[in-house]
């Protein structure tokens, strides 16, 4: 089977991954939009993952040699997860539905970890794999599992979203992650 097959029966299926996609579209990698204003943002450290990973600054690398890169590719499947939360105070709440979006990643790689074909994942925040990095004193134990962050790489998630015509976000009181699979 190729990728674009891999995905679409994961999409087929998509009620019965760990978390149901809530939307998805296949584009471009070129008409994905990198910004330095992005990765800037990222940079300031809001979320605390700065310099503790290889998927985030500044072990990510430069952002745009990861746009050069992804542009590499032909193809590539959008998807989205929307979770209830409290309130939009609601940290916990926040994490825990990311944790589950993980899982939906995770379940895609692991669809795909057998085939020859070039694949990435970049996903929403840090990636989760091990419990602790490895960065910076050795190199990634997983590199075909690792999620590499899309604000890491510098990429505008309002634009995609606009370009991919899903929601940035669904509602109050929700919270939408998006991943993207490069092939
Ligand atoms: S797979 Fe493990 S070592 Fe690699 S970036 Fe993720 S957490 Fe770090």
């Amino acid at each position: 089977m190729s990728v674009f097959e891999v995905l679409e029966k994961f999409l087929d299926e998509k009620e019965k991954q760990p978390y149901p996609v809530h939307q998805y579209a296949f584009v471009s990698p070129k008409d994905i939009t990198f910004s330095e204003h992005v990765r800037a943002a990222c940079e300031s450290n809001m979320c605390g993952r700065y310099g503790k990973s290889w998927t985030c600054p500044p072990g990510a690398g430069d952002w745009r040699d990861l746009a050069e890169h992804y542009r590499g590719y032909g193809n590539a499947l959008v998807f989205t997860t929307k979770h209830d939360i409290e309130d939009s105070f609601d940290v916990e709440g926040m994490a825990a539905a990311a944790k589950e979006h993980a899982k939906v990643d995770e379940a895609v790689l692991k669809l795909l970890e057998k085939l020859d074909e070039p694949y990435e994942l970049s996903g929403a925040g840090s990636c989760s794999v091990c419990t602790e990095c490895t960065y910076p004193d050795a190199p990634c134990r997983f590199p075909k599992k690792a999620r590499r962050s899309m604000e890491a790489c510098g990429i505008d998630v309002v634009a995609l979203s606009r370009h991919c015509q899903i929601n940035y976000t669904n509602g109050t009181n929700t919270v939408t992650y998006f991943s993207i699979i490069y092939y």
